[in-house]
């Protein structure tokens, strides 16, 4: 705990954190939490699983006591928005659970059920609202929600939210919020049509960074079998079985296969269930309680529905399919090796898949291990061999953009104003040459993290970068493949 002390938050949460059983605070709390206490906008470029949610949560929450509640009805101070229900039920009940010994209200709202409920509860008055962006727009334009005494704006998994076309509904927000608040923006990826968002609604953004590439080798073993597509589902089989997996989510890309799987695998005496778009509010919050509670061992997801799914002891996570973004890959694996725990991450890749494995590896500057001792591999899908190399959207390959020189210039100045997050700073200029030497560290101790040295700016706008590696709060693996020899798929 003395962590989480030392970042300067009340006993209140504390004792909240305490009772959650969290000893020390991620990199990305112990990054984000004292910037934004100090007030800054954050610019966090990391995925669910890192503790992003108390990263912005706990802050958030502590301000709002801080300030005190202004006297009268209770209005909206802080609006996160989120892309899917899921992710925001569970925002939520985050919420809830870090501010149980304060005197702050929270409401979730989404779409896809009836509007009465949180129609009754916004009229009774909250301070924190989870909001999914449709829904909240139908609900301010009833004139049930009132924007104008927003202090806090979170936007989560924002390069969700624009792959799923909110992009003019943020906007529409944006705009009804008063122009004297305090922003955060989270997304896994850092694509330019994000940052050209950050751009247009952070003030003096600071960055932190939590490289996918780092997240995928260190934290997650991940293999590649090749396989005809007509033999993944005895593929996938055969690992249930043979290594008695209770916890995994099976990622596929259509509906209707998600579902035609959940039937292939009871004929095989497997239980499993399906999420997707398909599937009403009720039939998705029952098959993810039933999956978190361990009833229904498999959970057959497509990428939208699994967005934001939270479960900790999830132990493999199968790409049935190649997701068609290799960005989506990231969220995917992510969904295993959470809180603390060790994850195995399987991508199955037939004749027709071979160029997205490539885009993958392309992505994350890493090459996944070849897994071939089984009775299923099939050569002809190995995809010709490119070398592979970061993409220019993360890691090393990231080009330089007109601007760094600026952003150094701001980065000196701040360095100078002797901030907390300056020493982080320099001293992360002198640690920065990232080298495949600490990925290649399997089973020694715990990974490490790298905030990056790169940031964006605009003439409004600079966000200050952090480049340090902090150790992460998950223990490593370092546990060997069960069986089989493995190759690299470049060899
Ligand atoms: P998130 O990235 O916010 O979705 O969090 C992922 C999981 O990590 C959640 O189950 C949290 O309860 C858990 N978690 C968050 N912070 C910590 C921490 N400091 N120590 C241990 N678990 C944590």
């Amino acid at each position: 705990m003395e962590g989480f002390r030392s970042l300067g938050l009340y006993d209140d949460l504390l004792d909240a954190i305490n009772d959650e059983g969290y000893e020390e605070p991620t990199p990305v709390q112990e990054q984000a939490i004292p910037l934004l206490l100090e007030g800054q906008d954050v610019l966090g470029v990391a995925q669910t699983g890192t503790g992003k949610t108390a990263a912005f949560a706990l802050p958030v929450l502590q301000i709002m006591a801080r300030r005190g509640r202004p006297s009268g009805r209770r209005m909206i101070r802080a609006l996160i928005l989120s892309p899917t229900r899921e992710l925001a039920a569970q925002i939520g009940e985050r919420f809830g659970a870090y501010g149980k010994h304060m005197d702050v209200r929270h409401h979730v709202i989404f779409g896809g059920v009836n509007q009465n409920p949180q129609v009754k509860a916004l009229k009774k008055g909250i301070d924190v609202l989870v909001a999914t962006p449709g829904r909240l727009l139908d609900l301010i334009q009833q004139r049930h929600i009132d924007l104008k005494a927003v202090e806090f704006f979170v936007l989560d998994e924002a390069d969700r939210m624009l792959d799923m076309g909110f992009i003019h509904d943020i906007k529409r927000v944006l705009k009804l919020l008063p122009n004297k608040r305090q922003n955060l923006l989270f997304s896994a990826t850092m694509p330019r049509s994000i940052s050209k968002l950050a751009d247009s609604f952070l003030n003096n953004a600071v960055r932190i960074e939590m490289t996918p590439d780092e997240l995928t080798v260190e934290s997650v073993e991940q293999r590649v079998m090749f396989v005809q597509t007509k033999n993944k589902k005895h593929l996938l089989t055969q690992i249930i079985k043979d290594h008695d997996v209770n916890c995994a989510i099976v990622f596929i890309r259509m509906k209707h296969s998600a579902d035609r799987l959940v039937k292939e695998l009871k004929k095989f005496g497997i239980k499993a269930v399906a999420i997707h778009g398909n599937k009403t509010q009720a039939a998705r919050t029952r098959a993810l309680d039933d999956f978190r509670r361990g009833k229904t061992p498999i959970l057959v997801a497509t990428d939208i529905a699994s967005r934001g799914i939270d479960v900790n002891d999830v132990t493999h996570v199968f790409n049935f399919d190649l997701p068609d973004e290799p960005e989506a890959y990231v969220h995917r694996i992510g969904r295993t090796a959470r809180a603390g725990k060790s994850g195995v991450a399987l991508a199955f890749c037939d004749e027709t898949e071979g160029f997205k494995l490539r885009e993958i590896e392309r992505l994350t500057g890493e090459r996944i291990e070849v897994e071939e001792d089984h009775p299923f591999h099939f050569e002809e899908a190995v995809p010709p061999m490119k070398p592979a190399r970061p993409h220019n959207r993360f890691g090393s390959g990231r080009r330089k953009r007109s601007g760094d020189k600026r952003q150094n210039r701001h980065q000196k100045s701040r360095n100078h104003k002797g901030r907390g997050q300056n020493n982080r700073s320099q001293q992360n200029r002198t640690g920065g040459n990232r080298s495949k030497s600490h990925r290649g560290q399997k089973g020694h101790g715990q990974k490490n993290f790298r905030e990056k040295n790169s940031n964006h700016n605009n003439s409004n706008q600079k966000n200050q970068t952090q480049k340090n590696r902090s150790q992460n709060h998950r223990g490593r693996k370092g546990q060997k493949r069960p069986g089989g020899s493995k190759r690299d798929a470049h060899q």
